[in-house]
């Protein structure tokens, strides 16, 4: 509870930065070649050496290199369990390709990210609730690729989805696979199937990947066993598509229709939480597919967390900068 006390009084939009450390695919990974800094007395300042200039980037926390999946999880973990009480809640991992996206969400097999890490805290905590309340965890996969939503958990590939407004509000994706998880074990194979069907029909799976958002949809629905009471919140774990930005000459047709829609769909996630923090009154969600499926996930009273991942080096600096700069005007 103390918890998400803290969440209230930080407000319900939060950005992190999680720099990543250097790898063998940044080139000679000596340390003349790393641009970003920290503050030794601020862990929410960045600073970044853009052409001899420093710039000054603040968040509401950054992760250093250095810092592990288990303290990322844990400035996250009561955002997770908040929506055991009823709330809605979108974790988005923003970043140009190769910046550590997938590493934050999914991790590595032996050093999972916040996906894995939600599903059993979520598991925990339900239980730890059980006395009084009988919770359910559904999950569903989805992924967005040229503003085509696809359920990745149905085995037929050729399956696009198309999102229903409900009355009462909320939405509905008539047809959507979801499946009910109460072990570790159920999660692992739902993962797998996910990654097995995002994998069919792709020739080049990471290519694939950073060309599309992939969802990971959590539902917490509780029932209270002596009220009957109901309590229902949503969780959505986002690794967005990768952000950098393409060149028109290099880019034959294709690439540069989903260079567009990438685009779109992440400037447009940008608007909507900044008029949200703004409090605008009108919240462009239907700009998007992205916002249009979150939209009662990211208005009202919902937490919005926003990762920004950058690289440490160099030669990533002009997306590094432009990385930083979207996650400050949402901020
Ligand atoms: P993205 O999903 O943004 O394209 P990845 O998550 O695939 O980027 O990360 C790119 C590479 O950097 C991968 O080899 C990954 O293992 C590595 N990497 C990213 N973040 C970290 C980290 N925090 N610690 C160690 N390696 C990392
Ligand atoms: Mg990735």
């Amino acid at each position: 509870k103390y918890h998400n006390e803290l969440v209230e009084l930080k407000g319900n939009i939060r950005v992190f930065c999680r720099v990543r450390p250097p790898i063998k695919e940044d080139g000679t990974g000596s340390q003349a070649d790393m641009v970003v800094t920290y503050d030794p007395d601020d862990d929410g300042l960045v600073y970044i050496s853009n052409k001899g200039r420093i710039q000054t980037f603040d968040f509401d926390r950054v992760f250093s290199p250095i810092s592990t999946q288990c303290q990322v999880f844990d400035e996250v973990s009561a955002l997770v369990t908040s929506c055991i009480d009823g709330f809605n809640v979108c974790i988005f991992a923003y970043g140009q390709t190769g910046s550590g996206k997938t590493y934050t969400m999914e991790g590595p097999s032996g050093d999972q990210g916040i996906n894995q890490r939600a599903l059993a805290e979520l598991f925990q905590e339900t239980a730890d609730r059980g006395d009084d309340w009988h919770y359910t965890i559904d999950v569903s996969v989805l992924e967005i690729y040229n503003e085509t939503i696809r359920d990745l958990l149905s085995a037929d590939n050729g399956n696009k989805l198309d999102v229903k407004m409900k009355g009462e509000g909320g939405f509905h994706v008539p047809g959507l696979v979801t499946v009910t998880v109460s072990s570790q074990r159920d999660v692992n194979q739902v993962f797998a199937e996910g990654k097995k069907n995002r994998a069919t029909a792709t020739t080049n799976m990471n290519e694939h990947s950073s060309r599309s958002h992939c969802l990971l949809c959590v539902t917490v629905t509780g029932v209270n066993r002596t009220t009957s009471t109901r309590s229902f919140g949503r969780l959505n774990l986002v690794d967005l598509a990768g952000s950098e930005r393409v060149s028109k000459s290099g880019a034959d047709g294709t690439r540069l229709k989903e260079a567009q829609n990438i685009n779109k769909s992440l400037s447009c996630l940008g608007d909507v939480i900044h008029a949200l923090r703004v409090k605008q009154n009108h919240i462009p969600f239907r700009n998007s597919k992205l916002t249009y499926l979150l939209q009662d996930s990211l208005g009202g009273d919902s937490k919005t967390l926003m990762i920004v991942q950058v690289a440490p080096v160099e030669k990533n600096v002009s997306e590094t900068v432009c990385s930083l700069t979207f996650g400050q005007r949402v901020r």
